[in-house]
């Protein structure tokens, strides 16, 4: 599940599954892949991933960022893994742009049972983040209002229900998913659901609270703006509250390891593997100057 290092008095715990996930990995291969066939006009709606030093260095390559499909001047679009909106998609066709399209399988999936449920005529709730891309996305694909809940005291302030169709953002913490079901079926006739929780972000929660559970302080990698990691330190700090969610190597601080026997090292889906790795490089060395 983890390895450990040895070496010094205080040990280092790095979770397996630090870092890009199957999404994230192919929708950076994609834009490479057409960022070495053909940079020019090549563009991503929306940052790639939510990773400013990643971003960066796509942007090196030329793919350049857009926020809005009005402000590609032509040649190639690339939907990021969070999916796109209908509306973007359409107007992306309308202007006869070249897409690539690197929605990630499981957002896809999310956005098919979100249509099915709503065919089926459930009333849909989406457990997640409002101003999520992904969940953005899925909304636009349903013509009604669909409820985005944040937690148990938000689904408490709606219902009762007749049918209820409930799905996750793919990257929510399973354990909050659970609290909102729970909570809904007191007062639902029947409730649908879907465990849109994709496999990889349940993977990497679960490692990330048993390595939690064993240290005495845990560094969170990725960036500030990427909500699963945002979420991912949130969980590790219900068990750890040395919990410390950094950007880069240059974030950590030496005082947090200062009487620290285990260290615990882990990262969101979209922290690419070279940050990870002089993140540990720097714990390394702040820990090896501790002994
Ligand atoms: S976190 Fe899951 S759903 Fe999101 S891009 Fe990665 S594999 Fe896909």
């Amino acid at each position: 599940m983890c390895y450990l290092q040895r070496g010094n008095d205080v040990k280092l715990l790095v979770a397996k599954s630090a870092g890009f996930c199957f999404g994230v990995k192919r929708a950076m291969d994609l834009a490479l892949e057409a960022a070495r066939k053909d940079p020019k006009r090549l563009h991503t709606l929306g940052p790639l991933i939510h990773n400013p030093q990643a971003v960066e260095y796509l942007e090196n390559l030329g793919v350049k960022v857009k926020e809005r499909v009005e402000d590609v001047p032509g040649g190639t679009v690339i939907f990021r893994s969070h999916g796109v909106s209908l509306q973007d998609l359409k107007k992306a066709r309308r202007r006869r742009l070249r897409i690539i399209d690197a929605t990630c399988p499981m957002v896809k999936r999310a956005q098919r049972f979100a249509k099915f449920l709503h065919r089926h005529g459930y009333a849909l709730m989406i457990v997640g983040d409002a101003d999520h891309p992904e969940v953005e996305a899925i909304r636009s694909y349903i013509d009604e209002k669909v409820h985005v809940v944040g937690g148990v005291e938000s689904a408490g302030r709606l219902g009762p229900w007749e049918k209820l169709g409930v799905i996750a953002q793919t990257t929510q913490s399973s354990g909050l998913f659970r609290e909102v079901v729970a909570s809904v079926l007191e007062r639902s006739k029947e409730v649908r659901v879907f465990n849109t929780i994709c496999q990889a972000t349940t993977i990497r929660q679960k490692e990330a609270i048993d390595i939690a559970r064993k240290v005495d302080c845990m560094v969170v990698v990725g960036g500030y703006n990427s909500g699963n990691t945002q979420r991912l330190a949130s969980i590790c700090k219900e068990v750890q509250p040395r919990t410390y969610h950094i950007e880069k190597a240059g974030d950590l601080r030496s005082r947090w390891l200062t009487g620290r026997k285990r260290v615990g090292l882990t990262a969101g889906a979209s922290t690419p593997h070279w940050i990870i790795k002089d993140v540990e490089a720097e714990l390394q060395r702040l820990k090896d100057s501790k002994s």
